[in-house]
């Protein structure tokens, strides 16, 4: 008999992660033999199990910290992975190992699920960060036809370099005058660690924003940040960063298993109560 598929997490240390509990839930749900194992693999020991993934037992990965650049280097990435700069999520076509980076369809298909024609106006965006995770916000606003991002970093270099690399739509602000950008966007998208548990806060005043706007955050720990509370409770549309969590990783169960898993209410309760463990 055949062995039931197997896929893994590939970090150092394997911090802990929530993909196992996702991908279990899906493939108990969906009734699939299969297997997600945890791989603490220091940077040394990478390009070897890398390379040989196959023969390690897996039909595929998911990468993370510290090894999300080096992975990209070392297999054949599509245009995504090469956009943010970083591989997450590990296939083979054939003998050949790709890989893609699936933050960027997370965020989107997050905003689908949580507000739904987002993009039915096709405003202007005011995102806050310019690092790994700006890059994959950025890439998906402008593939879904937002006009104009603004983009306000600490430190400027980089959003220039962001800026640089995605072209004119993407404008680079100064981080001291982002009061003045609330009231001009549609979207407002926190892709700094900023309101993650042990982070100072975000400040900024979500009451300059319109009423129409839709607030995103991708920090998860606490699920509901500051500045979700405030869009919240001004009665505007949010969309969190376990949902983009979540979203980013149907695509890699789908390509190692064959199926594509559903986000439920249950999945999500699932994890939530993981991390309330914290
Ligand atoms: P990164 O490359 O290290 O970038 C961090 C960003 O935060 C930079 O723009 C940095 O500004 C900014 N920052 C950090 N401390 C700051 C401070 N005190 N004041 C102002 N800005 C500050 O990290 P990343 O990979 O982009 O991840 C960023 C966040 O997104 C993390 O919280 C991560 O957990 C989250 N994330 C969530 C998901 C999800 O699925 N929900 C996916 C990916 C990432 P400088 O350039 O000035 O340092």
């Amino acid at each position: 008999m055949a062995k039931p598929r197997a896929a893994c997490l590939i970090g150092w240390p394997a911090a802990h992660s929530r993909s196992p509990l996702i991908h279990h839930y899906w493939l108990q749900t969906l009734g699939l033999p299969g297997g997600y194992n945890i791989e603490a693999i220091p940077p040394e020991g990478l390009a070897e199990f890398v390379l040989h993934l196959k023969a390690h037992g897996f039909v595929g990965a998911n990468v993370t910290i510290p090894h999300k650049e080096r992975a990209l280097a070392l297999t054949t990435p599509d245009e995504r992975a090469r956009a943010v700069g970083a591989a997450n999520t590990l296939w083979y076509e054939g003998d050949e190992l790709r890989s893609t980076n699936t933050d960027i369809e997370g965020f989107i298909h997050n905003l689908d699920a949580c507000a739904p024609g987002w993009d039915g106006a096709t405003g202007d965006a005011l995102v806050l960060g310019a690092g790994g995770a700006a890059r994959a916000v950025v890439f998906g606003l402008i593939e879904r036809g937002i006009k104009r991002v603004y983009l306000a970093n600490r430190t400027v270099e980089r959003a220039r370099a962001l800026a640089d690399q995605f072209g004119v739509q993407v404008h680079p602000v100064s981080w001291d005058a982002i009061g003045e950008w609330l009231p001009r966007v549609d979207f407002l998208v926190n892709t700094t660690s900023l309101g993650m548990h042990g982070q100072p806060a975000l400040e900024i005043d979500v009451g300059r924003l319109p009423p129409h706007s839709v607030v995103a955050d991708l920090v998860y720990v606490p699920l509901q940040t500051p500045l979700l509370a405030a869009a919240r409770a001004r009665g505007l549309r949010i969309a969190d960063g376990l949902g983009m969590l979540l979203h980013q990783a149907v695509r890699g169960f789908e390509l190692w298993f064959g199926q594509r898993p559903q986000v439920t209410p249950e999945l999500r309760a699932l994890i939530e109560a993981d991390l309330t463990k914290l």
